[in-house]
C-alpha cells in the first residue's frame, strides 16, 4: 500500500487547519500530545457539566454550576486595585452577584447591560454570605437559550487552553470525520450493539448525561475496541509473518533428552512436560516458532529450555540461550553443564568479557559446529557471531523485550525458532497486549517439595531484631540475601546504601561471612562474590537488585529487603522467589521505613497473603496501573488514548481472536473487510503493521 489513504487526509492535517484554531493554540495542544484533528477526536471528554437551566440559584448546591435567567440590576466598578467589578443581578427568586477580575468596565457593561435579561451559566460560590458567580462560562440573550448544551463535555486541559477553546476545536474537527467501511466483525458489532465509527465519534463527543461518559457506552466501547483491534492486528500480522517465514523443521529423536532425564534427581512436572511437547511441536513444524514460556520463579523453566536446546542438537543443529546478565548466563552454564556433559553435548559461554584470542577461538568453534549450545549475554547476538547451523534461540527473563525488538530479532535470526522465557507473571490483559504476537506456554505448576516462604513486614526500627534472627540462622549454617534498594542504576546514593550495609554487617558477622554484589562492580569481582555465596563460603550476600532474576542458591533461606515500600510488588515477589528453593523453611523480611502510608501497607500485605505470582501481579496492576507495573518507557506496552487495558481485558481478548481470524481468512488484507482494516491501521498509526503489509 503506497501511503495513507486520502480519505484520512483531513484527519491528519495540522491542527491549525481547523477553523478557529491558530498556530498558537495548536502549539498549546501539543502539550496534550494532540497534533492533528485525529488526535483531538481521539481525546474523549473526561467529564461533563450539567447546564440545564433552572429558575433560581436558590436551592442550588453551593458550590455548583448553575444556569439561570437573570435581570441585571446594578454595576459596581472595582473599589480598588485587585478588586472585582461586581454586577448585582436577580433571578426568579433570589439576588446574587456576578464578579469579574481584571475586566474592562465597558466590556462587562456590554456583556450584562443594566436592566436587561440574560442567561448566565457558571459556578456559584458563597462569599461573605452572598452567592456569587465569578467569570460566568456563558452569557447569552434569552432568545439564544438553546445554544448552551444541557450537558457540556469537559476535556483535559493544559496551560493556555480553555474548555471553550477545546470544545470549539472539537466542533470544527467533527465534520471531518468520514464514513469509513467497517473493519469490525459484523457478528461482534451486532452483539455489542456498536454504532458505526463516524457515529461513535459524534456520540462520544456529545454526551447527554453522566452515564454517557461511562467506558461501557456503545460509542466509547467501540472506539476503545478500534484501538485494541488495531494493536492486535499489528501483533497478528507480526505473528503471521513470523510463521510464514520458512522455518526449519527440527525434530529430535529423544536420544539426548532421555540421557538428561535419566540423570535428573526428579521427574518433570506435568506443566513442564506439556510445555516441552508444545515446543517440540513448534520446532518440528515447518513454520517458525515464536513462543513465550511464562512461569513464575522456581517453576522450572530451565529444564524446559534445556530440552528445547537438546531438540535442536538432536536434529543436527545448534541452540543459543541469552540471559540478561553475566551472572545469570554463568549460572545457566553451571546448571546446564553437568547435564549436557552427561549427554555428550558441548556447551560454551560467550559474554562481553570474552576478548581477543579466547573469543576468536570460541567463534571459530561455533562456526565450525564444534559447540552445540551457546549460553551468554547480548554478546551472542553480535554481528560477527556466526553459527554453523543455528536452529533455536532462547531469550531468558526478558520481560523488557518489546514487540518491536522481537521483530528486529526475528529479522536477524532468519529461520531460527524463538523461545522467550519470562518469570514475570503478567496479568492476562497485559500478556495479550505485550505478547499477542506469540504463542504462549505457561508453567502453572510448581515442582513438588517447596516449603512456603513466611513473609513478614518489619519496621526499619526493628533492625536489631532482624540482625539477631540473622545471627541465629547463620549459626545454624543457613544463608541469607540482604537486598538494598536501587532506584536508578546510575545513582551513587543507592550504591552507598548497599556498601554501607555491607560494612555494617561485616562488622557484626566478620569479614569472610558477608559478600557484596552490585551492578557497578567489575564483572570478575561480581562473579567471585556470587561464587563465594553459591559455594557457601559467604553466608550473607548484600546486593542491589542484580540478584533479582534467576539466581539459584537452595541453601539461602532468608531474604531481607530494605525499604521494601519503594519496590514494585512483582519485583518483591521475584526477590522472595530466591528463597524457599531448598527443603528448609524460608523467611522473607520486608523492612519498611516509617511512616508507611496506608496504601503502602496494604500493598506490601498482598505479599504476606499469597505466593501466587499471577495474583500478585493482578493486585499490583489494580493498585498501580499498567505503565507503572512494568516501567512505562521500557515496557513495550502500547499506549492507548481511549482503551483501558486494565479494565478492558475481555475486549482485548475479543480483539485478539478477531484479528487472528481476519488474517486467517484474508491473510494479505485485500478483501473488503481487509481493506477496511488497512484504513484502521493507518488511522491508528500502526507503522510496524503497515510496513509488514507493504512488504507483503
Ligand atoms: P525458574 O523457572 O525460576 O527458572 P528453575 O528452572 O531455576 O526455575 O528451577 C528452580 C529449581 O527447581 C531448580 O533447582 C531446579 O533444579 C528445580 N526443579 C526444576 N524442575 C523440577 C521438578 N520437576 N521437580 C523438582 N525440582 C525441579
Ligand atoms: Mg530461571
Amino acid at each position: 500500500m503506497a501511503g495513507r489513504p486520502p480519505i484520512l487526509f483531513p484527519l491528519f492535517a495540522g491542527l491549525e487547519t481547523l477553523e478557529g484554531v491558530g498556530e498558537k493554540t495548536a502549539r498549546t495542544f501539543a502539550a496534550l500530545d494532540i497534533e492533528s484533528p485525529r488526535d483531538l477526536l481521539m481525546t474523549l471528554p473526561t467529564g461533563g457539566i450539567d447546564r440545564r437551566p433552572r429558575d433560581s440559584v436558590k436551592g442550588a448546591p453551593v458550590p455548583s454550576v448553575v444556569t439561570v435567567e437573570v435581570t441585571v440590576d446594578r454595576h459596581d466598578p472595582p473599589s480598588g486595585r485587585g478588586r472585582p467589578h461586581r454586577v448585582s443581578v436577580s433571578d426568579a427568586h433570589a439576588e446574587f452577584r456576578i464578579i469579574f477580575f481584571h475586566a474592562r468596565g465597558d466590556y462587562v457593561q456590554k456583556l450584562l447591560p443594566n436592566g436587561q435579561k440574560r442567561i448566565v451559566s457558571g459556578r456559584i460560590e458563597l462569599f461573605d454570605g452572598m452567592v456569587q458567580m465569578a467569570h460566568p462560562d456563558h452569557v447569552i440573550r434569552p432568545e439564544e437559550a438553546g445554544t448552551i448544551p444541557a450537558f457540556e463535555p469537559v476535556y483535559p486541559l493544559t496551560a493556555g487552553l480553555t474548555l471553550r477553546g477545546f470544545t470549539k476545536a472539537v466542533a470544527a474537527a467533527l465534520p471531518r470525520v468520514p464514513e469509513l467501511a467497517e473493519w469490525i466483525d459484523p457478528g461482534q458489532k451486532a452483539r455489542a450493539h456498536w454504532p458505526d465509527w463516524h457515529q461513535a465519534m459524534a456520540e462520544a463527543h456529545a454526551p447527554q448525561n453522566a452515564a454517557d461518559l461511562q467506558p461501557l457506552t456503545p460509542a466509547r466501547e467501540r472506539l476503545a475496541y478500534d484501538e485494541l483491534l488495531a494493536h492486535q492486528l499489528t501483533l497478528a500480522l507480526a505473528r503471521a509473518s513470523q510463521r510464514r517465514k520458512s522455518g526449519r523443521a527440527s525434530t529430535g529423536d529423544g536420544r539426548l533428552q532421555d540421557k538428561v532425564l535419566a540423570e535428573l534427581p526428579f521427574r518433570p512436572t506435568g506443566a513442564q512436560i506439556r510445555a516441552i511437547s508444545e515446543i517440540a511441536g513448534d520446532m518440528g513444524a515447518a513454520h517458525r516458532m515464536n513462543r513465550l514460556l511464562q512461569g513464575d520463579v522456581g517453576s522450572g523453566k530451565t529444564l524446559v529450555a534445556l530440552m528445547a536446546l537438546l531438540i535442536a542438537v538432536e536434529a543436527g543443529g545448534q541452540g543459543v540461550m541469552m540471559a540478561p546478565t553475566e551472572i545469570l548466563a554463568r549460572q545457566h552454564l553451571e546448571g546446564l553443564e553437568p547435564l549436557a556433559r552427561s549427554a555428550g553435548v558441548r556447551l560454551e559461554i560467550l559474554t562481553g568479557r570474552d576478548r581477543g584470542a579466547e573469543r576468536r577461538r570460541k567463534l571459530e568453534d561455533l562456526a565450525a559446529g564444534r559447540i552445540d549450545i551457546l549460553v551468554g549475554t547480548h554478546a551472542v547476538f553480535q554481528k560477527d557471531v556466526e553459527f554453523a547451523d543455528l536452529r533455536l534461540a532462547i531469550i531468558d527473563e526478558q520481560h523488557r523485550f518489546g514487540v518491536r525488538q522481537r521483530m528486529d530479532l526475528g529479522a536477524k535470526g532468519r529461520w531460527v525458532d524463538v523461545l522467550v522465557m519470562t518469570a514475570t507473571p503478567i496479568p492476562r490483559s497485559l500478556a495479550l497486549s505485550q505478547y499477542g504476537d506469540m504463542d504462549v506456554s505457561i508453567l502453572d505448576e510448581k515442582p513438588p517439595g517447596r516449603t512456603p516462604v513466611k513473609t513478614a513486614l518489619v519496621s526499619f526500627e526493628r533492625m536489631a531484631e532482624v540482625i539477631d534472627r540473622l545471627r541465629r540462622a547463620v549459626d545454624e549454617g543457613r544463608q541469607a540475601y540482604w537486598v538494598c534498594p536501587l532506584v536508578d542504576e546510575s545513582e551513587q546514593s543507592d550504591l552507598t546504601a548497599a556498601e554501607e550495609r555491607f560494612k555494617a554487617l561485616r562488622a557484626i558477622f566478620g569479614g569472610d561471612k558477608v559478600g557484596l554484589v552490585h551492578g557497578q562492580m567489575p564483572a570478575a569481582e561480581k562473579d567471585a562474590a556470587m561464587a563465594n555465596f553459591v559455594a557457601g563460603r559467604s553466608r550473607i550476600l548484600v546486593a542491589t537488585t542484580v540478584i533479582e532474576v534467576g539466581v539459584n542458591v537452595p541453601n539461602a533461606s532468608i531474604m531481607v529487603v530494605e525499604r521494601a515500600e519503594i519496590f514494585g510488588l512483582a519485583q518483591l515477589h521475584q526477590l522472595r522467589g530466591r528463597v524457599g528453593r531448598g527443603s528448609e523453611a524460608s523467611t522473607c523480611l520486608l523492612m519498611f521505613g516509617e511512616p508507611l502510608s496506608e496504601a503502602g501497607r496494604k500493598r506490601l500485605s498482598i505479599l504476606r497473603e499469597t505466593e501466587d505470582g499471577f495474583r500478585i501481579a493482578e493486585a499490583d496492576l489494580a493498585m498501580r496501573g499498567a505503565g507503572d507495573l512494568i516501567g512505562t518507557a521500557q515496557s513495550g506496552l502500547p499506549r492507548f488514548r481511549i482503551a483501558d487495558i486494565e479494565r478492558q481485558a475481555d475486549l482485548m481478548q475479543v480483539a485478539q481472536s478477531d484479528a487472528r481470524k481476519l488474517l486467517a481468512e484474508d491473510s494479505d488484507l485485500t478483501g473488503p473487510r481487509g481493506q477496511a482494516a488497512r484504513v484502521l491501521l493507518w488511522l491508528m498509526k500502526q507503522d510496524s503493521a503497515i510496513r509488514l503489509i507493504s512488504v507483503g
